[in-house]
């Protein structure tokens, strides 16, 4: 029997004791190292996010081999993280390239069982390896590293673009990294003290409390305008924040139904694109080789290290103020 922390309905996380997973076919079952805990687990705890309960959480994970299914050649004791978006390559958004579209993607952690146990069992084909000498701490942030990818892919920014960052959490503080390194200048923007702090260590060009200091420093706008807090607030400013031509990359994940407003007409007459970027679409593999190369800040973005026990109710309440990710180590420290 092992543990594992699972959203029996909403508003209701349980640690509860379950078997052990067999793997199957093509399986691979990991011993979890490590496992973030995501905004979006608090989303599902809140019912604001779509999942199929009774499920164990957790899709930001790594860990060790254990055991494989057959047709399955991974070594045991293979350090590996988990892209826990399942694309089903035959659906008709598959068929036409978009995977994080498929109409079939039931994710590892939302709509079959994840991460925040002390075993996980998923298909071998969503394992991508790393160097047994990386932090597993590290490696579990390869899919939101992998969501960020996609987000800076989406937001084209190139050498000598200037880029804004709306957001301080885990997502905004990777995409800002992203940034910096294709060459942009970047400003951070979020009200947290700590977090632009850190975004000065991480090569933020400028920061600002909000969205109108952030108009203040750069009036002309910026190329690129990711959005990485998912709130109103900032999704109303971003387009704002644009230049004339720019574009908006809306990242962060607001309640479902929720609307916000926009101005047509000042979209229109400086024509800012408004993309989104969701998920990781063939980009875990390139998450995992930075991560395996060292080429990211990630140990800043690691606030605490907590035991399986204490998960549930890490999840069941808002995040403080100061956190970027809290890290459930089922394993032991
Ligand atoms: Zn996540
Ligand atoms: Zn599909």
């Amino acid at each position: 029997m092992m543990q594992a922390v699972r959203l029996l309905a909403t508003r209701d996380v349980q640690l509860v004791t379950c078997p052990v997973p067999e793997p199957g076919p093509g399986d691979v079952l990991v011993r979890v190292l490590a496992v973030g805990i995501c905004g979006t687990d608090r989303h599902l705890h809140l019912g604001e996010f779509p999942s199929r309960p009774p499920v164990t959480l957790g899709h930001e994970f790594s860990g060790i081999v254990e055991a494989t299914g057959s047709g399955v050649d991974l070594p045991l004791g293979t350090l590996v993280t988990c892209d826990p978006n399942i694309a089903c390559g035959t659906c008709e958004p598959c068929r036409r390239g978009r995977v994080n579209l498929c109409l079939n993607n039931r994710p590892v952690g939302v709509g079959r069982d994840g991460g925040f146990a002390t075993f996980s069992c998923f298909p071998a084909s969503q394992a991508h390896v790393l160097p047994g000498s990386t932090d597993p701490c590290h490696a579990a942030l390869a899919e939101p590293l992998s969501c960020c990818i996609h987000a800076t892919d989406r937001a084209d920014i190139r050498p000598g673009d200037r880029a804004v960052i709306l957001g301080g959490g885990v997502i905004g503080l990777l995409c800002l990294q992203l940034a910096v390194q294709a060459g942009a200048e970047v400003m951070m923007v979020t009200r947290s003290d700590s977090k632009r702090a850190l975004a000065r260590t991480f090569g933020a060009a400028v920061t600002a409390q909000s969205a109108a200091d952030a108009h203040a420093i750069w009036p002309e706008g910026a190329t690129a305008v990711l959005e990485c807090a998912g709130v109103a607030e900032t999704v109303i400013a971003a387009p704002g924040l644009a230049c004339r031509g720019g574009r908006v990359v809306i990242v962060g994940v607001m309640p479902q139904g929720r609307l916000t407003t926009v101005d047509p007409f000042d979209l229109l007459f400086r024509e800012v694109d408004v993309l989104t970027a969701f998920l990781n679409p063939f980009t875990q593999a390139r998450a995992t080789r930075m991560i395996a190369e060292g080429s990211l800040s990630l140990d800043p973005l690691v606030s605490r290290r907590i035991p399986l026990t204490a998960a549930a109710a890490v999840i069941s309440t808002p995040a403080p103020a100061a956190e970027i990710r809290a890290m459930v180590l089922p394993a032991g420290a």
